[in-house]
């Protein structure tokens, strides 16, 4: 070390202190900010950060996994504690479209997907007798969400469908746009996966809007069809990477 960077390090005005290989004990001259290779040894170094800690440490193949592992098992346990919180809240205000939702997240955490399903048509329920079509539309693709989660595919066009329709009918003639993006990338992928190509999609569309329409409102399935497919084409025609 030079007198210079001696000096920078005791009077704290330096770089951070130098940084030890996990393996080898090799003193490194710079911080890694992402994993790289020790070049005294030749091993990965991953910089790590536990939940709890404030500095990241820099550690072997091994304590990364315990330490990824460690986080996750804490973030999954946040989440659970948080729904636990979200259904007291639903059952203290006795809000039963809440409280079914909470219930539906809670299992689909435990990964309990049917009793989840169940909790979700309960929460549909809720939403038709005060006909609140906005929650009945974000309870189906919360649906589709948990179809995905399960890597069901096949079904998630069923359901992405009466979430667009119903945004056609909700935001149709404003000057925001009509269909979310992140809708119409999760009906991209819902397609891909399921095997589904436009042809058939505009048949599940029609069909399944057509019932909708019934209880709801009397925009045409057609010209919220026509709608969504140029939406959908236009997603296509988009170069890679742009938003
Ligand atoms: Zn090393």
């Amino acid at each position: 070390m030079s007198f210079l960077k001696k000096m920078q390090s005791a009077l704290g005005t330096g770089k951070p202190p130098a940084v030890t290989c996990p393996y080898c004990n090799a003193t490194l001259d710079i911080e890694p900010d992402r994993k790289r290779k020790c070049p005294e040894c030749g091993k990965t170094i991953h910089p790590k950060r536990l939940h709890n800690e404030e500095q990241k440490r820099f550690v072997t193949d091994e304590e990364a996994a315990r330490t990824d592992a460690a986080n996750e098992e804490h973030h999954r346990r946040k989440r659970v504690a948080d729904l636990e919180q979200r259904l007291k809240d639903a059952q203290k205000s006795k809000n039963r479209y809440e409280e079914a939702v909470a219930h539906a997240l809670i299992e689909a955490e435990a990964g309990n997907v049917d009793r989840a399903w169940g909790y979700y048509n309960q929460a549909l329920k809720e939403t038709m007798k005060g006909n609140q079509m906005g929650m009945y539309r974000c309870t189906k693709f919360d649906m589709s969400m948990l179809l995905k989660q399960e890597g069901r595919h096949k079904n998630a066009p069923v359901l992405l469908s009466e979430v667009c329709y119903l945004d056609y009918c909700e935001y149709h003639g404003l000057t925001t746009p009509v269909f979310a993006p992140g809708v119409l990338g999760e009906i991209r992928l819902a397609m891909k996966r399921s095997g589904t190509d436009m042809t058939a999609f505009r048949e599940t569309f029609i069909s399944m809007t057509q019932q909708v329409s019934a209880v709801k409102t009397r925009h045409p399935p057609i010209q919220a069809w026509q709608a969504l497919e140029t939406a959908l084409r236009e997603l296509d025609s988009r170069p890679k990477g742009a938003a």
